[in-house]
């Protein structure tokens, strides 16, 4: 998915060839001719030659909170680069990615193609694989005037066992978690969870935690009633800010920051509550963890585990580092409360 922040600009359409320039893909700016300072600050987050350093100590807050920061990659290459980074691992990996363009349900050893260079670089540390997410602008040719999202693949059982057997085979070395793109119904968890079974039985290896994306508005609305069915939940800001702003992921006027508006953040202050009650997992891995606004939010309201673009780590562990989780927390309830809006209060989609 190319969000409307990490589009390349119109500048790169008459910037003059031959030039030196930086793109930076995810402020959508492209410099050219760079300073000497702009140059040795896109220089600084290449990934090293074997881009799989151990990880750095992980962050802490000023007053000692332990934050887990992972990454979001497609890649090999961005893999290597949320490692070279820091990050613990891998907290989302788009599998849709290399198949956006497929003619038909990639087979086994498609996907043990695409996920074998990325599960490799990740033995012995956290690997979250997502299921294929064919929604937005990632719906390939094959499932074009279908219904997006989930849907397609659970009526599909074979591309589902096809996709979870290479995801075990692949993941075998690593600290393996399979997560459900786009969650509606506890139903659609339990029907993944029996084919997870299956794929592990089948494959002799062990089972998964299995996790699920909270990016629907009702879904986290009614994020209580799922915590039986999942062991983690990740919060997608990008689907569901779209979703309760009623904006189009594409539209320019969408950002990251728009997960500060207290409509969303009432609903992200709902699956925390849920999550922390119940004791399972949670974690942000939209980009608005990787926002300046909002990551402060997001730690206010208990969240201690984030996965961000890969580029965009070294900056996300500096504001860790510089935040206070109790001045975070008044922060957050701050927010809440000028809005009138109390966790599991249900805002208003779309308005
Ligand atoms: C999200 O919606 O926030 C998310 C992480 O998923 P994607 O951007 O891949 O749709
Ligand atoms: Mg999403």
């Amino acid at each position: 998915m190319i969000a409307a922040w990490e589009l390349a600009p119109p500048a790169t359409d008459t910037a003059p060839a031959g030039r030196p320039a930086v793109l930076d893909a995810v402020a959508g700016r492209l410099v050219v001719d760079p300073s000497p300072r702009e140059l040795a600050a896109a220089g600084a987050v290449r990934p090293r030659a074997n881009g799989v350093a151990r990880p750095a100590a992980p962050p802490r807050t000023t007053d000692g909170q332990e934050i887990t920061l992972l990454c979001n990659v497609a890649s090999a290459t961005e893999t290597r680069l949320g490692l070279a980074a820091g990050a613990a691992g891998v907290g989302l990996l788009r599998t849709e990615i290399p198949f956006t363009g497929a003619a038909g349900w990639p087979s086994e050893a498609e996907h043990r193609s695409a996920l074998d260079p990325v599960l490799g670089l990740l033995a012995g540390r956290t690997a979250v694989v997502r299921l294929l997410d064919f929604t937005g602008d990632k719906i390939p040719p094959f499932l074009a005037g279908r219904e997006p999202g989930l849907a397609p693949l659970l009526s599909h059982p074979r591309a589902l066992a096809d996709q979870l057997r290479a995801v075990l085979r692949s993941g075998r070395d690593t600290e393996l978690s399979v997560m459900v793109p786009m969650v509606r119904t506890v139903t659609e968890l339990a029907a993944v969870r029996a084919a997870l079974a299956e794929a592990a039985a089948g494959t002799g290896a062990p089972l998964p935690a299995l996790g699920m994306m909270v990016e629907v508005a009702a879904t986290a609305v009614a994020a209580a009633t799922f915590t039986g069915a999942c062991d983690f939940f990740s919060v997608g800001t990008n689907d569901l800010t779209s979703e309760v702003l009623g904006l189009d992921r594409a539209d320019p006027a969408m950002s990251p920051a728009l997960a500060a508006d207290p409509r969303v953040l009432a609903l992200i202050a709902t699956v925390a509550t849920a999550a922390q009650a119940a004791g399972v997992g949670l974690s942000v891995c939209g980009d608005a963890a990787a926002d300046p606004a909002v990551l402060p939010l997001l730690i206010g309201l208990g969240i201690r585990r984030f996965s961000v673009g890969a580029a965009r780590l070294p900056q996300v562990a500096e504001w860790i580092a510089a935040a206070d989780s109790a001045a975070c927390a008044t922060q957050a309830s701050r927010a809440l409360a000028a809005a009138g809006l109390v966790p599991g209060q249900s805002p208003r989609v779309g308005s």
